[in-house]
């Protein structure tokens, strides 16, 4: 999604980047209301040098890290390029990984990525993002895409994934188009990191949906 009214910086992407980078520590994590999460962003053609592409990178996935998080998209830092970042070791129990699909994502860039569902099939989850902390919401989801992107080396990406890596591919490339995953989600199921530790920690949303009286996908 490009914006038509608002004038983009006129200030070149390598040079903000230089500038976020010239600090110590992870990344400034940009919290909703800030417009940078809402305009979309430019295709990756070479904005940033390898060099400086490489260190970006890095900077993405060490911030990652330390929010933590398991993905993190540029303009959540404040640049509004379409490069995202993922990784997921999926510490979580058997019946939640089953339930969920929640299998370990490797680390990887994705470059210009967008996904398209392979399927019908949706699934409803409790999902949170770096930019919206403290609240979680129930997101329903195509259970599996198609993802076509390049990686950090130029290379094609084409692939299907299935389960918790679709779901954070979904979410990481919705920043990228400047939408939110509380853009997607069942309003009333909005609760907060505590009522989800609470009350909500069961593997699937199943009994959020009757308390709080929202619709699962059937
Ligand atoms: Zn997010």
């Amino acid at each position: 999604m490009a914006s038509t009214d608002v004038p983009s910086s006129s200030r070149p992407l390598s040079d903000q980047v230089e500038e976020l980078l010239s600090r110590e520590g992870p990344l400034p994590i940009v919290a909703a209301g800030d417009p940078v999460l809402r305009r979309g962003t430019e295709p990756f053609d070479g904005q940033l040098d390898p060099g400086l592409l490489d260190r970006f990178v890095a900077a993405l996935r060490a911030t990652m890290h330390a929010a933590p998080g398991v993905g993190l998209a540029a303009p959540q830092v404040g640049v509004p390029l379409r490069i995202a970042v993922v990784e997921d070791p999926a510490p979580v129990p058997e019946e939640v990984r089953l339930a969920r699909g929640r299998v370990p994502l490797p680390f990887r860039v994705l470059v210009n990525p967008s996904y398209e569902p392979v399927g019908a099939e949706r699934a409803a989850f409790f999902e949170g993002c770096l930019s919206v902390p403290g609240w979680q919401a129930v997101v329903a989801r195509a259970v599996r895409v198609r993802l076509t992107a390049r990686d950090e080396h130029g290379r094609a990406v084409d692939e299907v994934l299935t389960g918790w890596p679709a779901r954070i591919v979904q979410h990481e490339t919705d920043h990228l188009d400047g939408t939110l995953y509380l853009d997607r989600a069942e309003p009333r199921s909005l609760s907060s990191n505590e009522a989800v530790a609470l009350r909500w920690a069961q593997p699937t949303p199943r009994e959020a949906a009757t308390a709080l009286g929202f619709d699962l996908p059937t």
